[in-house]
């Protein structure tokens, strides 16, 4: 596999993490609530940059062998270091009319940005767009309220215009869910409200492996070690942190792997309950 396509199999479903880029966002964005001078150290011990956080988008091409799905579709357009998504499909073999089936874990512009083309329609033809209702709902109201987001003015304006715009141009192919779901065999969409009010999670199960997919429930590693760090995204921080937990709590206690769109490519490995949190160990 090329750089930027991370092949795995899970039992029966083969799985390939997609990048379609990465996006720097200043470190206070993503760790609101963290006492900044731990949240230098935490970050100078790993030696990363302690101003900003480098973000990776990792999508997920599931091949059934009877269903090509993709699971969240980077960032199109919305910026100059991401929307990769096309040209990696193409690396592994797919394009974007064999996708049958496309979810959407949330309306957020890096994950529903690759969804159209560069004329903002439809970019796989022949996908039912799956996404939760509830998140149908909040984005297409006449207002959708970001208030509580840490993050300025001037970007919330821009993510709810991306999601109004991009949306309506889905609107014939969207499936909305209201409640857990399995969409194929062995895919199931997973209510983890919080971050966006239908945000969902997306488990995959064969031949008694998983992998759950917790979307944006978790954005950095250092929210498994310090699960208290909040995410200046989360429209309701607390919901998000309740739903971050229970969601480790499974992903530990049944011995699953885990992948995070925003976790450094390629986005999978497992996690170890370690102090009052988690440890993440990447890789598969
Ligand atoms: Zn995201």
């Amino acid at each position: 596999m090329p750089e930027g396509a991370h092949r795995f199999e899970l039992g029966s479903l083969n799985c390939t993490v997609l990048s379609d880029g990465y996006v720097a966002y200043p470190a206070p964005w993503l760790f609101p609530n963290a006492d900044p001078a731990r949240l230098w150290h935490a970050l100078e011990s790993r030696r990363l940059p302690t101003d900003r956080v480098l973000s990776p988008y990792a999508c997920l091409l599931i091949e059934t062998g009877r269903h090509v799905v993709l699971v969240d579709t980077g960032g199109g357009n919305n910026s100059l270091s991401s929307g990769a998504i096309v040209a990696r499909l193409d690396v592994a073999g797919i394009r974007p009319r064999d996708v049958n089936t496309v979810v959407l874990t949330h309306a957020h512009p890096d994950h529903i940005g690759g969804a159209v083309d560069g004329r903002g329609l439809p970019l796989f033809p022949n996908a039912r767009y799956i996404l939760a209702e509830a998140e149908w709902d909040f984005w297409t109201a006449s207002r959708a309220s970001l208030q509580p987001l840490r993050i300025p003015d001037e970007l919330k304006n821009r993510m709810a215009q991306t999601a109004r715009r991009t949306l309506a141009a889905l609107r014939m192919q969207v499936e909305p869910i209201v409640c857990e779901t399995e969409i194929l065999p062995g895919v199931r969409a997973i209510p983890a409200p919080g971050h966006t009010p239908g945000h969902l999670a997306v488990l995959l199960s064969s031949e008694g492996h998983h992998l759950l997919n917790l979307g944006d429930a978790a954005v950095h590693p250092l929210h498994l070690q310090e699960p208290e760090w909040e995410n200046g995204f989360d429209l309701a921080a607390a919901q998000a942190t309740a739903t971050r937990r229970a969601l480790l709590q499974r992903a530990a206690a049944e011995r699953m792997h885990v992948m995070a769109f925003h976790f450094p490519f390629p986005s999978v490995g497992t996690i170890a309950p370690a102090d009052s949190g988690w440890e993440w160990k990447p890789g598969w």
